[in-house]
């Protein structure tokens, strides 16, 4: 996900280049690759390459309530902004602001996208992901999967191990 910016650094500030993203990267650094695709526009300011966008993916995720693997579509928008670390008319150092996090475009003006994304997609994925909104869930007593019908235990409403026990408390009264 670079995209060389040499020509936008030498433009006047103001400048826009659209840029249409299709990569296949590996967001989570194991080994699943997704796919990223949508529109970044890149404009040249007083100080840094701005990049707003919006791209999309899908993350295989476990559903928090069936545990079951699910394609979870995400949106991600987009905005940081890069700097130089060299004068593209000098070729000269420039010096970067002191934050930890910054975005930096390299000595061959080669701004790269690919940790960015990664940290958005990172934070688009829900803390408790859903396969759909009414998922039933696992069957507390089997383990059963009731997206896929109901498993016999459900209709009887108690454990059937209770069910022996309060026969017996019924005889003792
Ligand atoms: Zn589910
Ligand atoms: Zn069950």
């Amino acid at each position: 996900m670079q995209i060389n910016v040499a020509q936008l650094l030498r433009a006047p500030i103001g400048s826009v280049r659209d840029y249409d993203i299709k990569q296949v990267i590996d967001i989570t650094g194991d080994g699943v690759s997704s796919l990223v695709q949508g529109q970044v526009r890149l404009m040249r300011t007083n100080r840094s390459i701005l990049v707003k966008g919006t791209l999309d993916t899908e993350a295989e995720l476990t559903c928090s309530r069936c545990l079951g693997q699910f394609e979870c579509p995400l949106v991600m928008k987009l905005e940081e902004e890069y700097y130089p670390t060299t004068d593209v008319i000098t070729g000269a150092p420039v010096p970067v602001p002191d934050e930890p996090g910054l975005f930096t475009i390299d000595e061959h003006h080669v701004l790269d996208l690919t940790e960015a994304v990664r940290q958005y997609v990172l934070l688009a994925i829900p803390m408790k992901p859903l396969c759909k909104e009414d998922c039933a869930g696992l069957c507390p007593y089997c383990g059963h999967n009731l997206n896929r019908g109901l498993c016999g235990c459900t209709s009887q409403k108690t454990d059937p191990r209770w069910a022996e026990l309060s026969k017996l408390k019924k005889k003792g009264n």
